[in-house]
């Protein structure tokens, strides 16, 4: 038997902590929050009765079906399609860019065939390879439909311009010449019926976890055979490369009577509005919604993280990716500890992703521990 501490109570830890506790090893989980879930907690808001997600709007969505059957052993989720709309210049339009949002946006009647080739119209050919995110967006949707939706919103979201922003973050979003307007492209989308907490607490229903809550790794003083840590890696270093870029949100939250906005999420894309989206969290659960009198919306501005902040977006640019580089050198030089997760290895990662990540990390330590055991 070893023992382990798994630092941060989100998907990441949480999943690691259950197969090793279930191999019969010894696992402590450390949270310096006093909640598990990580960034995906939810709660029932306190004045409404809504369930809640603390740290910004989650929708599981994935293509692969090993995270997909794997979340589904630990709650039940209802099938839910992200569908998100876009205020530009004071008009509704359905994101992400559609047949309906190019017909209502340029007061036309189009089939796809025609507005495929209207957009190419439109489209920059000269860009080949586009580098950054303007110039991604300039040759996939011309300049248009650009400065209506994008141009502002992704100022706002990053603080940047968009010639200096990778052209990966545009490529996430699906284009589309039908009236399809789901977000996701993922074949599998639900919500958890009773919230992301309690899938995380279900992971870690296990015996043989000691779970600390409102405890940080830095205040422990017991010795471990082994860490995972998936807070941030440059912490874990006490920042001694300097600190990684992160972009961090304000929530602004207010109540309203029945339905505020009448969806889930609408995009401002527009700079002359400070925030970049109100999430109607009622929304989110359809299957209750009719439940709750009240509902609870709050609006989102993004800003750079200060120390004391939490981190959210990863900044990632040419600067973040070399000093995340020496700390990826100092990590592999350091002995006893893994890095893990969102945070642990500093990148944008969806749920499904980091649950995938989690599971085959466990299969990697599992596959030593079993060699060490049979030498
Ligand atoms: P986290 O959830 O961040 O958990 C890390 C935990 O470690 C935290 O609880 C933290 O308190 C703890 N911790 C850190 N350092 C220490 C320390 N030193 N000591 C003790 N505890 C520590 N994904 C989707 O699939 N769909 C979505 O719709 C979606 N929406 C998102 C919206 C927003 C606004 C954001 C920011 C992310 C979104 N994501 C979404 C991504 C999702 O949040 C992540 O994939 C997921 O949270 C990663 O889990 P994790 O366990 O790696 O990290
Ligand atoms: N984006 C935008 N306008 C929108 C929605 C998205 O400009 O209405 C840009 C923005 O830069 C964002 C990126 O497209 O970061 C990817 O969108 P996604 O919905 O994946 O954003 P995230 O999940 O990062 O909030």
């Amino acid at each position: 038997m070893k023992s382990f501490c798994i630092v941060g109570a989100g998907f990441s830890g949480a999943i690691i902590a259950r197969h090793l506790a279930e191999r019969g090893h010894k696992v402590t989980v450390v949270d310096e929050r006093p909640h598990i879930g990580g960034n995906c907690h939810t709660e029932r808001d306190a004045e409404t009765g809504v369930m809640v997600h603390k740290y910004g709007p989650h929708i599981f969505h994935t293509a692969d079906k090993r995270a997909w059957d794997y979340v589904q052993r630990f709650g039940k989720f209802q099938p839910y399609v992200n569908r998100v709309k876009a205020i530009s210049k004071d008009r509704v339009y359905t994101l992400p860019v559609n047949l309906l949002t190019i017909n209502q946006f340029f007061g036309t009647t189009m089939g796809p065939k025609e507005a495929r080739a209207f957009i190419e119209d439109k489209a920059d050919r000269s860009i080949q390879a586009p580098r950054s995110f303007e110039e991604q967006a300039l040759s996939m949707i011309g300049p248009e439909l650009y400065r209506a939706f994008f141009h502002g919103y992704t100022r706002k979201q990053w603080g940047l311009e968009p010639t200096e922003l990778p052209a990966s973050i545009l490529k996430r979003l699906p284009l589309r010449f039908n009236y399809d307007d789901n977000y996701f492209n993922h074949p599998y989308q639900g919500m958890p019926e009773d919230g992301y907490t309690s899938i995380v607490q279900n992971i870690l229903a296990v015996e043989g976890i000691d779970l600390r809550l409102d405890c940080s790794f830095e205040s422990l003083e017991e010795k471990y055979d082994h860490v995972f840590y998936t807070g941030p890696i440059d912490r874990y270093f006490q920042f001694r490369l300097g600190r990684l870029g992160y972009r961090t949100l304000d929530f602004e939250r207010f109540v309203d009577e029945g339905d505020h906005q009448g969806t889930a999420v609408i995009n401002y894309c527009d700079e002359s509005v400070p925030f970049t989206r109100i999430s109607e969290h009622k929304h989110f659960a359809p299957w209750e919604q009719e439940k709750f009198s009240q509902t609870v919306c709050f609006r989102e501005y993004s800003r750079l993280a200060g120390e004391q902040d939490i981190p959210y977006y990863p900044i990632r640019l040419v600067n973040e990716k070399k000093m995340l580089d020496s700390y990826i050198a100092l990590a592999k030089s350091e002995s006893g500890v893994s890095f893990l997760g969102r945070l642990g290895t500093y990148r944008y990662l969806d749920m499904d992703v980091t649950i995938t990540e989690a599971l085959s990390a466990f299969d990697q330590i599992d596959a030593l521990l079993q060699h060490d055991n049979s030498a």
